[in-house]
């Protein structure tokens, strides 16, 4: 036998029984959506390089160890997308979306990372992600926070809870940020090999840090609340004020930063106690220069990205066995005869029924093989047709998951059949 060839390392195949939920997930998301008026837009998956480095930052995790970028033929250096922000950013203002306008937009698609692959962790994983342009009030953090709490709970999922924080304007920034490097500089010596890089290029993403060890030092460092400007202060009561009138629970967590380095005011994550170590399953904030910085004009931005694994095992995990895509019935038909009469018959009643999903036995097979095919199938019934059904204009119905004895009826009277069990 040949030599069997395996997927990427990180990057996962989607097995037919999984695609339910997704196609669930999806749905619902793109009918929530659309509900508030978000427009979907579908950009390449390949940019040029040069856009993450400018848009995420040269300092952070993704930029410094976790593209996938290369060279093609041309020479061009290209990155598959760690992210969809940028790339959404760079076609709005490539196709002049911006200028004097809002927009609601959202994608999905995947996005590539060089991780180190663990639950919850891809090096090929699956975004949606929703961005609102030319809104600088709080009213539209507070719509966007207030959509992902409302899609929970369409959903049914459960324990997720928001944390919600602000990271001031671009000066206060610059200000907390030389505080952190003094306070960070007392510890030279504890500090592990990516605190020490940051120290001094990005140290607010030493907030960031993983590392246990990392975490007594973190925990005492400087509040970046008493550093924030007054007029983020006020932007930040008021999206509190307008969650609490929507009753909506949240936390505020002033070390929450964020991976990313277009952030400025609002940032929030949606986390569940119920996935480990990666428990964020929705993350976002706003990013009022990023446009500008792309070189579009001075746009204000705001957005948040899914992560479909970890909702997907979310999902798996707690709704309660949602009966998705099951088949509603499978044909049977045994003889040549039946094959072609089966063949118009189940034609018809796809027309008649569009609702109906029923598979049509292909490629022979004896009525024992026929009958396990339709048993795994997971159909709710088998419709059989042999020569008798054929010559008497009847079809036997036999339930595949109740028991119950199986009933002959006349061929015209199976949809209305079907009809009233669909
Ligand atoms: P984390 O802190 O978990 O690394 P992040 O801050 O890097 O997440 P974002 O860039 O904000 O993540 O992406 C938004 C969401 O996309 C995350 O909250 C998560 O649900 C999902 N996500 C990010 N990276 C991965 C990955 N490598 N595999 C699977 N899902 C991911
Ligand atoms: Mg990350």
């Amino acid at each position: 036998m040949a030599k069997k060839i395996q997927s990427i390392r990180g990057m996962h195949d989607v097995l037919p029984e999984q695609t339910p939920l997704w196609q669930y997930l999806e749905q619902t998301v793109r009918d929530t959506l659309a509900r508030y008026g978000y427009q979907e837009i579908r950009m390449p998956i390949v940019e040029v390089s040069e856009l993450f480095s400018r848009a995420v930052g040269e300092v952070t995790d993704i930029v410094e160890k976790e593209m996938y970028a290369f060279t093609d033929r041309n020479g061009d250096r290209l990155t598959l997308r760690p992210e969809g922000t940028a790339g959404c950013v760079r076609a709005g203002i490539q196709h002049g979306l911006f200028f004097n306008q809002q927009q609601r937009l959202w994608y999905t698609g995947p996005m590539f990372r060089h991780e180190r692959p663990q639950k919850g962790r891809y090096r090929q994983f699956q975004q949606i992600g929703v961005e609102a342009f030319g809104i600088a009030s709080a009213d539209i953090d507070a719509e966007l926070i207030t959509m992902t709490a409302n899609l929970w709970q369409e959903l049914g999922l459960k324990n997720v809870h928001l944390e919600l924080n602000t990271l001031g304007d671009n000066q206060s920034r610059a200000i907390y940020r030389k505080a952190l490097i003094d306070y960070f500089s007392q510890y030279n010596e504890q500090l592990d090999s990516d605190a020490k890089n940051r120290l001094h290029s990005n140290p607010l993403r030493i907030l960031d840090s993983k590392n246990p060890k990392m975490r007594e030092i973190v925990a005492n460092a400087p509040d970046l609340y008493d550093y924030i400007d007054a007029e983020s202060k006020a932007h930040f009561t008021e999206l509190c004020h307008r969650l609490d009138t929507l009753g909506i629970a949240y936390s505020i967590n002033s070390r929450l930063v964020r991976g990313l380095d277009y952030y400025s005011r609002t940032v929030f994550e949606w986390i569940t106690t119920d996935l480990g170590a990666q428990g964020t399953v929705c993350a976002g904030g706003r990013y009022d220069g990023l446009v500008e910085q792309l070189g579009g004009r001075a746009t204000s931005g705001i957005g948040f990205a899914m992560g479909v694994e970890r909702l997907v095992s979310l999902l798996e995990d707690q709704a309660d066995s949602v009966a998705l895509n099951r088949l509603d019935a499978y044909l049977i038909m045994a003889g040549e005869e039946a094959q072609l009469a089966g063949m118009q018959l189940v034609e018809q009643l796809r027309q008649a029924l569009p609702q109906l999903r029923i598979l049509a036995n292909c490629g022979g097979g004896s009525f024992k093989a026929q009958i396990k095919r339709a048993d795994k199938s997971g159909a709710t019934f088998a419709l059989i047709l042999g020569s008798n059904e054929v010559r008497d204009k009847t079809i036997t119905i036999k339930s595949l998951r109740q028991k119950v004895a199986q009933e002959s009826i006349a061929q015209d009277k199976v949809e209305s059949f079907l009809s009233s069990t669909i």
